[in-house]
């Protein structure tokens, strides 16, 4: 998938009461914005007015579940690591790297795209799609680098009173996830068949959230229904979730990612200045971002609106 993100999505506005009850230990419900990512609606968590980042996680798109195909011709990325995460359906990923790979539930793609890499993503035998879009920020210490891709078809499992955790990236419960992370980072799913209740152990360092996919939760004394993201500052040393029935949810953490930068477009840069150069090079079709081998039409960029002509 790709995250065609416009100034919609990244207004810095900050405050409210929600706001000041994370900052008091407590559950902030940041209500998901209806997008459209080829051809589909998608409830985007992530960068919101209220909250642009959860650790270096800043871009969230959950798709489906629909029954529809997607179809994102090639596209680039920079400064920014794509995760795709699906729980129905399988995707098929090309990139300007020479690698294909497609992902079934349970697996990890995870595209690194540092100063500039391109790919295209498409569903396998049409049906049903359901699918997770995240990007972390690359910090300036991996941002100018190469990029890269990996698959992890087999992540560490963890039992926790009847939930399943899942471990994309990072460590919880003894479970650590051999997936690269730049910066401090959680990234879990939890998954229950029926009703379960567990506390899990946090890093109080990260602050953290929780999206649901599938089904309703409590986190806390707070009930999170899906389309919001549950946000936990810093501080914290646990968190209970609580569902009365079957539930698939993810958990992100992180150490507040410190560094300012600007998103536009599939970009994350630090200066109106990179992202212009970004948008003339992936125009230019130059070698930086290379070649997707695709039957997918390829996607223009966008002029920035700063940018005097496309
Ligand atoms: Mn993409």
């Amino acid at each position: 998938m790709s995250g065609p993100v416009t100034e919609q999505d990244v207004e810095p506005t900050r405050g409210g009461a929600a706001q000041a009850a994370a900052a008091a230990g407590g559950v902030e419900i940041i209500e998901s914005r209806v997008a459209q990512v080829g051809g589909l609606p998608v409830a985007r968590a992530l960068p919101r007015r209220a909250r642009r980042t959860v650790g270096a996680w800043c871009f969230l798109d959950h798709a489906g579940p629909v029954d529809a195909a997607m179809h994102v011709g090639p596209h680039p990325h920079m400064g920014l690591h794509t995760v795709t995460w699906l729980l129905d359906g399988e995707v098929l990923h090309r990139d300007s790297l020479g690698n294909e790979q497609n992902i079934v539930p349970g697996q990890l793609n995870l595209m690194t795209a540092g100063h500039g890499i391109a790919h295209a993503e498409e569903s396998l035998g049409g049906g049903r799609m359901h699918a997770v879009q995240l990007w972390v920020a690359q910090p300036e210490a991996t941002r100018h680098g190469p990029g890269a891709f990996a698959h992890h078809a087999d992540l560490p499992r963890v039992e926790l009173d009847g939930w399943r955790a899942t471990v994309i990236v990072g460590e919880l419960h003894g479970a650590r996830s051999p997936t690269r992370a730049d910066t401090p980072l959680l990234g879990v799913e939890l998954d229950t068949p029926r009703a379960a209740a567990a506390t899990l152990p946090l890093r109080s360092e990260f602050e953290h959230a929780v999206v649901v996919l599938h089904g309703a939760l409590r986190v806390d004394d707070t009930d999170v229904p899906p389309g919001v993201l549950a946000y936990l500052a810093p501080g914290r040393s646990e968190m209970a979730v609580q569902s009365g029935d079957a539930c698939t949810a993810l958990l992100l953490g992180g150490a507040p990612f410190e560094e300012q930068f600007l998103m536009f477009w599939n970009y994350v840069a630090r200066t109106r200045e990179e992202v212009t150069q970004a948008h003339r090079d992936w125009q230019a079709q130059s070698d930086r971002f290379g070649t997707v081998r695709s039957p997918l039409p390829r996607i223009p960029s966008p002029a920035p609106p700063w940018a005097s002509s496309g």
